[in-house]
């Protein structure tokens, strides 16, 4: 049998160096850039290829890859050891090779894509040498991607592909986008989309405006409102089958989705670290916040959310690895993402509070944290629907009560155990009453 909290000591050296590198490196440098993916910046350009260049060295560049794509071929366990140390960075994933979009970009392209498509995207993709964008949502409402409009019509050997997308995130800095569009409105709903690489050079791409996201900062918004308008591409930049546009979707977004919870627990335990610290340096009435007994209830609520919500991700993590397949896995990942922005929004508010004034300024990183939270609650699914999907998920196979009264009446299991132990009683003589 095989329980065990513990990491190998050869990985522990590695994270042990991660910690250092993230606070004497990365977390300095993000403060001298708008965007790490933003490669017109020189100042970028001059600080991250060299902070990758190490973290190659160290056998930590893409974890989340195998070493067929290049990666060290860890798993999902380690990765969320090492994600929840650069969580709380901007740069961290694309120092580290782990960046959403492109990870799951990346997934898709070596599941699906062809050789040229592999040679001329994937391979630059791993090497950090490019940016990508995943272009799905549209402007008309994400939830429900068996309502979008997006279509792309085969003329020959091509696709023309005309309609909106809304929050493209990153396009503005891709190479190329992964788009959902719609090949067959007639067919049944999951069957109506198909996912296809569109080169980002393609005429007919326009970005209508680059949405900004409060929590980011930045000068301009990174998250794209697209147009496409005629955009042709080659027929061979399907992805999969055509109508199987929902099942490549799968295999990028159950990885999406657990990434950002590990990086999570990053920004969790940061603010429970900051609230501890605040709480034994400030002093009110004579005595310090740690000696009232109302912030002494954060700060135990607060641990007691964060290990409970790391621990979730954690196994998770693990049974991704044992099973080596989102789709079985995906009632976890639905109670992480349910579970990652209550979390997050419970302990970096109360970071925010016991820290006053001080902590709802720019001075302090609460209110990103706090506003990040929503973002965690709407990307990648709104959390009311991830809520119906592990809902569905627990009640399927349910077997319903035998008959009126539930299958653990206390009347029942009454009958049952002196049904089973007749014989006793009978032995002793009292008949069961
Ligand atoms: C920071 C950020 C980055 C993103 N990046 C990308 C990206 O790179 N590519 C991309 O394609 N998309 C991206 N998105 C879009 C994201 O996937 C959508 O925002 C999400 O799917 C929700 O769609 P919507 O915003 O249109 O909200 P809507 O679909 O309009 O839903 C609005 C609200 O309605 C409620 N709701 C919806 N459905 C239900 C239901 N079934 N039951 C009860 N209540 C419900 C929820 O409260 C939900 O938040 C990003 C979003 C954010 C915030």
């Amino acid at each position: 049998m095989s329980w065990d909290f513990q990491t190998d000591a050869a990985y522990q050296e590695k994270l042990d160096w991660v910690e250092r590198f993230v606070r004497e490196e990365i977390e300095p440098a993000d403060r001298m850039y708008d965007h790490p993916l933003d490669m017109a910046d020189p100042v970028r350009n001059a600080l991250i290829p060299p902070l990758q260049a190490q973290v190659r060295e160290k056998e930590l560049w893409a974890c989340h890859l195998g070493p067929e794509l290049g990666g060290p071929g860890y798993g999902q366990l380690k990765l969320a050891l090492l994600n929840e140390l650069i969580g709380t960075t901007l740069s961290g994933p694309v120092v580290f090779g782990t960046q959403a979009p492109d990870s799951g970009n990346a997934e898709v392209l070596a599941h699906f894509g062809t050789p040229e498509l592999k040679e001329r995207y994937l391979q630059p993709l791993l090497d950090g040498e490019i940016a990508s964008c995943f272009s799905m949502t549209e402007p008309s409402g994400g939830s429900d991607p068996t309502g979008f409009t997006c279509q792309a019509v085969r003329h020959g050997d091509e696709y023309v592909i005309n309609g909106e997308k809304w929050f493209s995130s990153n396009a503005k800095f891709a190479s190329f986008l992964v788009l959902m569009a719609v090949t067959d409105p007639d067919a049944e709903r999951h069957k109506r989309a198909s996912m296809f690489i569109v080169p980002a050079d393609t005429p007919g791409i326009e970005i209508v405006r680059n949405v900004g996201v409060a929590a980011h900062g930045g000068k301009e918004g990174t998250h794209a409102y697209v147009r496409y308008t005629d955009v042709r591409i080659p027929a061979d930049h399907l992805l999969g089958e055509e109508g199987g546009g929902f099942e490549v979707a799968q295999v990028r977004l159950g990885g999406g989705r657990i990434h950002h919870a590990m990086r999570t627990v990053a920004l969790v335990r940061k603010s429970l670290d900051l609230m501890l610290e605040r709480a034994v340096s400030r002093e009110t009435r004579g005595r310090r916040l740690a000696d009232m007994q109302l912030v002494q209830e954060m700060i135990a609520d607060s641990w007691v959310q964060l290990e409970q919500f790391r621990l979730l991700v954690l196994r998770t993590a693990w049974k991704i690895d044992q099973v080596k397949d989102y789709k079985k896995v995906i009632a976890d990942i639905a109670g992480v993402k349910v579970a990652m922005p209550k979390v997050l929004n419970d302990v970096a508010g109360r970071a925010l509070q016991l820290h006053g004034s001080l902590g709802i300024s720019t001075e302090m990183p609460f209110s990103k944290y706090v506003l990040e939270s929503f973002h965690m609650a709407i990307a990648d699914g709104a959390t009311e629907v991830h809520k119906q999907s592990l809902a569905k998920q627990l009640l399927r196979g349910v077997t319903p009560a035998p008959d009126l009264f539930p299958s653990e009446h206390g009347l029942r299991l009454d009958a049952q155990a002196r049904a089973k132990y007749a014989d006793v009683l009978a032995a002793v003589g009292t008949g069961g009453e």
